[in-house]
C-alpha cells in the first residue's frame, strides 16, 4: 500500500551512512556478529572534563528554553576558538549554534537556495549535502575526482563547473569520506577562480578539523576575498567524542546568521541547554586535552592501510585526517565471488556485509562509485578482525 506522503519525502534518499548502521544493528539483534565500520562515530567516551561541565549545568538548573542562536557565552567561546584555531574574526552576532553540524548545513542551504539553483559538490562529498540540496529543490552538480588525483578537484574543473545558476559550493576538509585535506595553496588556487564569480557562496565544513595527522587544515574563510561569502561550519561531535550531544555551529556573514536563526526558530528553536553549557568548556579547552584520541586514530590509520594493502584489489590512498579510508575497489567489479556477482561498489559493500559480516558504506552515496568507505573509529582489535574477515571472504 502506498501512503499519501509528500513528493518531497518520497524523492529523498535515506542517509546511506545511517541506513548501513541501522542494518548492522538489525543483523546484530538477529544474533549475527557484525563489525560496524560504517558509521563515523568515535568509539571514545566524552572526556570527563566535558561531562563534569554538563553535570554542573544540570545541578545549576539550566533547564529553560535557550536563545535560538545559542547562549551568548557559547557564541563568545566559539569566536575565541575561531580566532585561536583558524585565524578568523567573528562576532557573536555571526554565530549560530544548532542541533549538530547537519542542522547547521541544512539551515544554510535552506536560507540561501531557491529552486533551480545549482550547488557544486566536489567529489567525494558527505552523503547529506546532495540530499539537503534536493530538499531545497536545488540541483546538485558533482565535480568528479578519483584516487588518481588524491580525491581533489582542480581550479580548471571548478571554473568549468560554474554557471550563472551556481549559488553555493561545499568544501569539506578534512574530507568525509576520503580523509583528504586541501592545503592552503590548493585552496588559494581554487579561491582565484571563486574570486571571479561573486554570486557563488561557499560552505566550508570543518567538522574534522582537529582530526588531522600531518598538517593543520586551512579555513577557507581566512582568504580575505572569500570571507564575506563563506560560511564556516564546525561542531563538537568528532573531535570531542560528542556525537549524541548534537552541537554544531556556523560562523557566517551576519545576514546569513540572522536568516539561519529565523529558520531554526520555526523548526527546532535553540539547541539543548545542558549540551550547550558543556560545549562552552569543550570549545575553550586546549587541543592537547583531546590529542590522545587523535594519536590513537593515527595509529589505527597506519594499521588499516597496511592491512588493506595486503589484499589484492584494494587501492588505498593515505588519508590526511578524519577517520575513514576510501579504497578504490573497481578491481572487484565484474567478478563473482562466493556466488555473488559484484557489479559495483554497492554490491561490494553488501558482499562484505553478507560474507564477511563487516559493515561499510558504498562510495555511490558520496558521489564516488568506484570506492567504499571504511571507518576506523573502532578498536584496533575490531579493525584487525574486520580486515581479516574481508581478506578471507575474498580469497
Ligand atoms: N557524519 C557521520 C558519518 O558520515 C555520521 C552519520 C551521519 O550523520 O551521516 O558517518
Amino acid at each position: 500500500m502506498t501512503h499519501p506522503l509528500s513528493d518531497r519525502i518520497n524523492s529523498l534518499p535515506a542517509s546511506a551512512t545511517l541506513a548501513m548502521a541501522a542494518k548492522a544493528r538489525e543483523l546484530r539483534a538477529e544474533g549475527k556478529d557484525i563489525i560496524g565500520l560504517s558509521l563515523g562515530e568515535p568509539d571514545f567516551n566524552t572526556p570527563d572534563f566535558i561531562k563534569d561541565a554538563a553535570i554542573e549545568a544540570i545541578n545549576q538548573n539550566y533547564n529553560s528554553y535557550t536563545p535560538v542562536d545559542g547562549y551568548l557565552e557559547l557564541k563568545e567561546a566559539i569566536c575565541t576558538k575561531f580566532k585561536r584555531d583558524n585565524d578568523l574574526e567573528y562576532k557573536p552576532s555571526q554565530i549560530v549554534v544548532s542541533t549538530g553540524a547537519k542542522q547547521s548545513i541544512a539551515n544554510v542551504m535552506q536560507v540561501l537556495l531557491n529552486p533551480g539553483d545549482e550547488v557544486l559538490l566536489p567529489c567525494p562529498y558527505w552523503v547529506s549535502y546532495s540530499a539537503i540540496a534536493t530538499l531545497c529543490e536545488a540541483k546538485s552538480v558533482e565535480i568528479p575526482s578519483s584516487i588518481e588525483t588524491n580525491f581533489k578537484i582542480t581550479p580548471a574543473q571548478l571554473e568549468a563547473a560554474i554557471t550563472p545558476k551556481t549559488k553555493l559550493i561545499l568544501f569539506n576538509s578534512p574530507n568525509n569520506p576520503s580523509g583528504v585535506i586541501y592545503s592552503k595553496e590548493e585552496y588559494e588556487a581554487l579561491a582565484e577562480v571563486l574570486k571571479k564569480h561573486p554570486q557563488v557562496y561557499i560552505m566550508s565544513d570543518e567538522i574534522y578539523e582537529h582530526i588531522n595527522y600531518d598538517a593543520k587544515p586551512f579555513s577557507l574563510a581566512a582568504i580575505d576575498s572569500l570571507y564575506d561569502r563563506t560560511i564556516t561550519v564546525n561542531g563538537l561531535a568528532k573531535a570531542f567524542a560528542m556525537t549524541g550531544w548534537r552541537i554544531g555551529y556556523i560562523g557566517a556573514p551576519e545576514w546569513i546568521a540572522k536568516a539561519c536563526t529565523k529558520m531554526q526558530g520555526q523548526i527546532t528553536s535553540g539547541t539543548n541547554c545542558i549540551a550547550q553549557r558543556a560545549a562552552i568548556t569543550a570549545v575553550l579547552a586546549p587541543i592537547s586535552k583531546i590529542q590522545y584520541m587523535v594519536d590513537e586514530f593515527k595509529t589505527r590509520r597506519g594499521i588499516i592501510i597496511d592491512l588493506l594493502r595486503e589484499i589484492d584489489g584494494f587501492k588505498v590512498n593515505v588519508p590526511d585526517g578524519a577517520f575513514y579510508v576510501f579504497p578504490d575497489v573497481t578491481a572487484f567489479f565484474g567478478k563473482t565471488i562466493q556466488g555473488i556477482t559484484i557489479k559495483n561498489a554497492s554490491d561490494f559493500a553488501l558482499f562484505l556485509l553478507e560474507k564477511a559480516n563487516v559493515a561499510t558504506v558504498t562510495g555511490d552515496a558520496f558521489g564516488a562509485p568506484d570506492c567504499i568507505r571504511i571507518s576506523y573509529a573502532a578498536s584496533e582489535l575490531q579493525i584487525r578482525e574486520a580486515i581479516k574477515r574481508i581478506a578471507t571472504a575474498l580469497s
